[in-house]
């Protein structure tokens, strides 16, 4: 039987990489439903060439173009909000939650409690409501499958072990395009330095997530939901070849670790075929042809966004909301060319500083925390650049 799929965010970097794995693979996978924010004519693109039977476009404003652009198809076009909980808690066996930031929580949401296996490539929603996330997890018999590669790399080494004999895991990072900038130059980066990752080619927002190693504090919160362990166990190590995608220590001392080339569809394979495995066109790892694997720890002085993400995890209850939101809208604001590249962290760590908000007892909280946070960094943000 084909495992039918949703793709939350098809026309995004980890999108359309699942979609060049499933076009491969058409005796394996069915897709079912295809999203997008706003490009119809991608999305109707992907669903005429899968044979989707329901795309979804977030903006409303595109719906009769691609309504027009699937006509004759039997693929139905649908938009908003509510077409898009639709494609997440619909027929798929398997939700691969591919939206970028907290916008894809309520999707995502509607996948885990119908029960579904989510594979989460969307860190934000796990980073803003992680604990709400893995206990309706538990209770609807969702599965929760990491897509993020060290995230993957860890699911793979954890499988078959006792939670118990894990002393910690070590999150791999590549220290992105200005890992041996000097201060002065990283305040003057510009976008298109930013986002010109060395390893990884991915969508704007987590480019610059990697150039500020705010995407490793994320990915710190995010391993601490997936594989409850508290902060003081998920070490930060940065690897510049990106050929390691993560480690995990046992407590006699041995350690695993999961090695690949920088390619997404790896990971993406991995869960999407899980618990099986499926052949990729990924290039293979020539370890003579590398010679040698370098490792340093991380610099907090030049990348404060990865202390930012650490004090928020341990502070908990809203702190993660906050540095979420506070991230997306200084990301947007830099790449749109308002503020300069070191604002950023210290954008975040003033929205954490002023946060007066609660943890969180429901997904409209962290939605209304989210917003708030929005609404308090434009504002500032607005006031400094008058
Ligand atoms: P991207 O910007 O390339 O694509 C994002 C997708 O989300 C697009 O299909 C877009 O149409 C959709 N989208 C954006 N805003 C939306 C909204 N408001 N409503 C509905 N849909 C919306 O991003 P990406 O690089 O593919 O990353 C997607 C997610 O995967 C992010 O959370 C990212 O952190 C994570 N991730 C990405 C990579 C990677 O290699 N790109 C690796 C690990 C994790
Ligand atoms: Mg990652």
């Amino acid at each position: 039987m084909r495992r039918k799929i949703a793709i939350l965010g098809a026309t995004g970097s980890v999108g359309s990489s699942a979609l060049d794995l499933i076009e491969r693979s058409p005796d394996r996978f069915e897709v079912v439903a295809l999203t997008a924010a706003v490009n119809s004519e991608a999305l109707a693109a992907a669903a005429r060439r899968t044979g989707a039977k329901l795309a979804v476009v977030a903006d409303e404003c595109r719906l009769s173009d691609l309504q027009a652009r699937l006509a004759g198809t039997g693929c139905r076009a649908a938009a908003g909000r509510e077409a898009l909980i639709e494609a997440a808690a619909g027929e798929a066996d398997l939700v691969l939650a591919a939206i970028v930031g907290c916008a894809g929580l309520e999707p995502v949401m509607a996948a885990v409690e119908a029960g579904r296996i989510v594979a989460l490539a969307n860190k934000e929603a796990l980073v803003t409501a992680g604990a709400l996330m893995t206990d309706s997890a538990l209770r609807n018999g969702a599965t929760l499958l990491p897509v993020d590669s060290e995230h993957n790399a860890i699911f793979q080494c954890l499988a078959g072990s006792r939670g118990g004999d894990v002393s910690r895991i070590i999150l791999t990072a590549s220290g992105g395009p200005f890992r041996t900038a000097s201060a002065e130059k990283m305040r003057g980066a510009t976008p298109a330095e930013a986002v010109a990752h060395p390893n990884w080619s991915m969508g704007a927002k987590i480019s610059v997530d990697s150039a500020t190693l705010m995407n490793k504090g994320l990915e710190l919160i995010e391993a601490h939901y997936l594989f409850r362990l508290p902060s003081d166990r998920i070490d930060i190590l940065i690897h510049p070849q990106s050929v390691i995608h993560s480690l995990v220590e046992f407590i006699d001392g041995s350690m695993l670790a999961q090695l690949g080339c920088p390619d997404m569809r790896i990971p993406i394979a991995y869960a999407l075929a899980w618990p099986e495995r499926m052949a990729t066109p990924a290039p293979r790892v020539d370890l003579s042809s590398i010679a040698s694997l370098d490792f340093e720890a991380p610099d907090l002085e030049r990348f404060p966004a990865l202390r930012l993400a650490r004090e928020a995890l341990q502070a908990s209850g809203a702190a993660p909301i906050v540095l979420n939101a506070a991230n997306e809208v200084a990301v947007a604001s830099f790449l749109a060319g308002r503020i300069g590249f070191a604002d950023i962290a210290a954008i975040v760590e003033r929205a954490l500083g002023e946060s007066r908000a609660a943890g969180p007892a429901s997904i409209s909280d962290v939605l209304e925390i989210d917003r708030m946070t929005r609404v308090q960094v434009e504002s500032a943000m607005q006031a400094v650049c008058q």
